[in-house]
C-alpha cells in the first residue's frame, strides 16, 4: 500500500472512532422541569459544591439559600441553569443524545404528567416515562391510586418515581402508601423513592415536615416486607446513612439504589468513598447511574465522568453501575437492550 492511501485509511479510522457512540447508558433518576422549578432562574448548582456553608442565626435561611443560588458560593466549580423552558428541555435532550443516554424521567410540581408526555414527544427514543408523586398530589392533581393504575396499565408510564414523600414527612412503610404499593405490586411497576439527601437545610426552605432520621433506608424495610414482589430502588443511596443502606440492601436483596443528586453535587471525595464502600462491601449488581437533573442539564455527564473516572471501579463495575444493573432492574430485553447500544 502507497503511504498516501495509508494516511487515508488511518484518517478514515480516526474519524470513525471520533463519531462512534458512546456506550449506553440508563439514567434512573432525570426529571422534567420547567426552569424556574428550582427558584427563578437562571441559578446556580455546586458541581460538586466545596462545603455546605452555614445559616447566620439573624438571617432567615432561604435568603441565605437563594443568595447562594445566584452566586455559587459554596463551590468552586458551578452549573448555571437555562433561563426558559425551551431551552432547559432542549438542552437536557441534547445532554441525553451526546452521551447516548435513556433517561426515567419524573415531572413534579403540578405538572407530573404533561411535562413528561411533552419531553417524549420531542424524543421519544430518549425518554422512559415515570410519575414523580407526593401525598400532596392526590388532591392538587387527582393524582389518584385509581388514575394512577390507569397510567400504569394503559403502559405509557413505566416507573413510579420519583415518590417524593420524604420532603412531606412520610415514608414508604406508612400506612397513606399501602394502596399505592400494593398497585405497583399487582402491576410490576418499580417504585422508586427518595431516601436520602434534599437541598441542605430543606427544613427551612418550607418542607416542614423533613427529617434527617428518614434519610435512613431502614425506613423502607416494613414496605419491603409487606411487597415482597415490588421492585424498589432507594434514590440517592440513602446518603449519607451509610450503614443503614449498607444493612437493608443485605438483608433485602430485591433492593436497588440509584445514585442520584450525590453523583454530581457531593464534594467528590466524600461521593467517593461512599459508592466504594457500597461496592466494597458487596453491593455493586445493585447501584444504578441516576443523574437527578433538575434544571442544569450538564450535571448528567459529570455524573457520567464521575463513574468513569472513579479509580477503585473496574470496567466492568462501572458497566453495571451505567448500564447492566438498571437493564436488569428494569427487566429490559434482549431485543430492547440491544436496540439501546
Ligand atoms: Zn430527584
Amino acid at each position: 500500500m502507497k503511504t498516501n492511501s495509508l494516511i487515508l485509511l488511518l484518517l478514515l479510522q480516526l474519524s470513525t472512532l471520533a463519531q462512534k457512540k458512546p456506550l449506553p447508558v440508563i439514567d434512573m433518576h432525570l426529571h422534567a422541569l420547567q426552569a424556574n422549578a428550582q427558584g427563578p432562574a437562571p441559578l446556580k448548582m455546586g458541581a460538586p459544591f466545596t462545603h455546605w456553608g452555614h445559616a447566620d442565626a439573624h438571617t432567615p435561611y432561604a435568603e441565605t439559600f437563594m443568595r447562594v443560588s445566584k452566586t455559587g458560593e459554596w463551590s468552586s466549580v458551578t452549573l448555571t441553569s437555562p433561563s426558559t423552558d425551551d431551552s432547559l428541555q432542549m438542552l437536557t435532550l441534547k445532554e441525553l443524545d451526546k452521551y447516548n443516554v435513556y433517561g426515567v424521567t419524573s415531572g413534579a410540581n403540578e405538572d407530573n404528567i404533561g411535562i413528561v408526555r411533552t419531553w417524549k414527544a420531542a424524543n421519544p427514543k430518549r425518554i422512559i416515562n415515570a410519575i414523580g408523586w407526593g401525598v400532596y398530589d392526590i388532591q392538587s392533581q387527582k393524582l389518584t391510586v385509581d388514575s394512577l393504575r390507569k397510567l400504569f396499565k394503559s403502559g405509557e408510564f413505566k416507573v413510579f418515581g420519583e415518590i417524593y414523600i420524604q420532603y412531606e414527612g412520610y415514608t414508604l412503610s406508612d400506612s397513606i402508601m399501602e394502596p399505592y404499593l400494593a398497585m405497583a405490586e399487582e402491576l410490576d411497576i418499580p417504585v422508586g423513592v427518595h431516601v436520602g439527601t434534599g437541598p441542605p437545610g430543606v427544613i427551612y426552605l418550607g418542607a416542614k415536615g423533613y427529617r434527617a432520621k428518614n434519610h435512613s433506608a431502614l425506613t423502607l424495610e416494613e414496605a419491603l416486607i409487606r411487597h415482597p414482589k415490588l421492585r424498589v430502588y432507594a434514590m440517592h443511596a440513602g446518603w449519607p446513612m451509610l450503614d443503614d443502606m449498607m444493612a437493608t440492601l443485605y438483608a433485602h436483596p430485591q433492593l436497588y439504589v440509584d445514585l442520584g443528586i450525590i453523583s454530581y453535587a457531593l464534594p467528590l471525595k466524600e461521593y467517593y468513598y461512599y459508592v466504594q464502600r457500597l461496592v466494597n462491601a458487596g453491593f455493586g449488581k445493585r447501584i444504578m447511574f441516576g443523574s437527578d437533573n433538575m434544571v442544569w442539564p450538564q450535571s448528567i455527564g459529570i455524573g457520567i465522568k464521575h463513574i468513569e473516572n472513579a479509580p477503585f471501579l473496574t470496567q466492568e463495575q462501572k458497566r453495571d453501575i451505567l448500564f447492566n444493573n438498571a437493564a436488569r432492574f428494569l427487566n429490559l430485553s434482549k431485543e430492547e437492550t440491544k436496540a439501546m447500544q
